[in-house]
């Protein structure tokens, strides 16, 4: 079964032409210059309709995180538990994503991360983020790990509850 396809659509198809190219765009808003995250047509800071699309580093850090034993769609089920994330980028927006190439066990808030690209279809690939080369030296802080693991593991987390 195949995964599911975001939809294309006028407003984020800079996003997506930028996907299948390994580029992460962003908007970023040319009045007051803020990065903006998801794709949209006004500044959500200051309602600026004048956006523009920039490359992204790609790079940023595990900002939250659960393990997803229950997928939402059976397509997801061969790998579970899967590891969504909530990504800080370097550029201060914050994506919902999957972490892969790495042992679930071994993500920890905090995390350095880049983005990778999934590919789903010939028009579609879709961003996912995995572990920086050099991840294992900023591996430090167990206080992160420690709370990250203390909640139950069908994954509580992103939804605010605390
Ligand atoms: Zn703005």
């Amino acid at each position: 079964m195949s995964k599911p396809l975001p939809r294309v659509s006028e407003v984020n198809r800079a996003f997506y032409e930028g996907a299948l190219k390994g580029e992460l765009r962003l908007q970023q808003c040319e009045a007051c210059r803020k990065w903006i995250y998801f794709p949209r047509v006004a500044c959500p800071h200051c309602l600026e309709d004048r956006l523009g699309w920039v490359t992204a580093s790609g790079r940023g850090s595990v900002y939250s995180f659960a393990l997803v034993h229950r997928p939402q769609h059976p397509s997801f089920n061969g790998k579970i538990p899967i590891v969504l994330a909530a990504v800080a980028l370097a550029e201060g927006p914050v994506i919902i994503s999957e972490i892969t190439g790495v042992d679930p066990t071994q993500v920890f808030i905090g995390m350095p991360v880049e983005a990778v690209w999934e590919q789903r279809s010939e028009e579609v690939a879709v961003v996912h983020f995995r572990p920086t080369a050099d991840w294992r030296s900023r591996a430090s802080s167990r206080e992160g790990r420690a709370a990250a693991f203390s909640g139950n593991p069908g994954g509580a987390g992103l939804s605010g509850e605390r």
